[in-house]
């Protein structure tokens, strides 16, 4: 089975449809929330996502456009956000949102979008963060976003080891406890602009981390047509 795995898509329509079609024709399309916020077309994302047959998990950005208390951690320009987007929603996108649970388990994955001890909240962005995470999976393998940076952490016993993940970037699963980020499709934060994604293939047992570039220049546009914070827009162009 082959598996396309988004997180962060952040109302970013134009990121995601330039994945959908690089991916190709997949078995699934698995996503690690935060599917709003930040961007000018959460209704449009939560649709395609829907047409797709897409299923994941809640992120704290998708848990505050549903009026949860989520908002309260975000800084301004996320907030302006967050209260656009609560406000712009239908009431067919809202409930889409609603049913999402913060953790899911596929055979030897558990999807979450912080962290597995901390969905909404936590950062695996650390070494000791990600040893704890580690330790608190069920599953063998743990797929999650939020932090916007493709990367993969292995248990290796005494240490973790680090896989900063490119462009092509393959990794072999085998028995060791792994987690795996796919990085943003809608808002990259680690320098690169292009979109990320990863495909699992679970008859090789390996994943495949991809970058795709898009048209940024009419999302900037729809930000500040919309009339989001204009660094939302400024952004996008270089990927931090
Ligand atoms: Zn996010």
């Amino acid at each position: 089975m082959r598996v396309a795995v988004l997180s962060d898509i952040h109302s970013n329509l134009v990121a995601l449809q330039a994945v959908l079609g690089h991916v190709g024709s997949v078995d699934a399309v698995w996503h690690l929330g935060d599917i709003v916020g930040y961007g000018p077309d959460p209704d449009g994302v939560v649709a395609r996502l829907a047409e797709v047959g897409a299923v994941g998990v809640l992120g704290n950005h998708d848990a505050a456009a549903l009026g949860g208390p989520e908002i309260e951690w975000f800084n301004p320009d996320a907030r302006a956000a967050a209260e656009w987007t609560r406000d712009t929603i239908t009431a067919a996108t809202r409930t889409w949102l609603d049913d999402l649970p913060l953790r899911r388990e596929i055979g030897p994955m558990t999807l979450v979008h912080g962290s597995p001890r901390d969905p909404l909240r936590e950062y695996v962005s650390s070494l000791g963060v990600a040893r704890a995470s580690l330790a608190s999976l069920t599953t063998r393998y743990g797929l999650h976003g939020h932090t916007h940076v493709p990367v993969a952490f292995v248990d290796a016993g005494d240490s973790v080891g680090v896989l900063d993940a490119r462009d092509g970037t393959t990794l072999a699963l085998d028995e060791r406890t792994t987690l795996l980020n796919p990085g943003s499709v809608g808002q990259p934060r680690d320098g690169d602009p292009r979109a990320a994604y990863l495909v699992l293939d679970t008859d090789d047992d390996a994943v495949t981390w991809h970058r795709v570039r898009y048209d940024v220049a009419p999302v900037q546009a729809a930000i500040r047509a919309a009339g989001l914070p204009p660094r939302l827009a400024d952004r996008l162009a270089v990927g931090a």
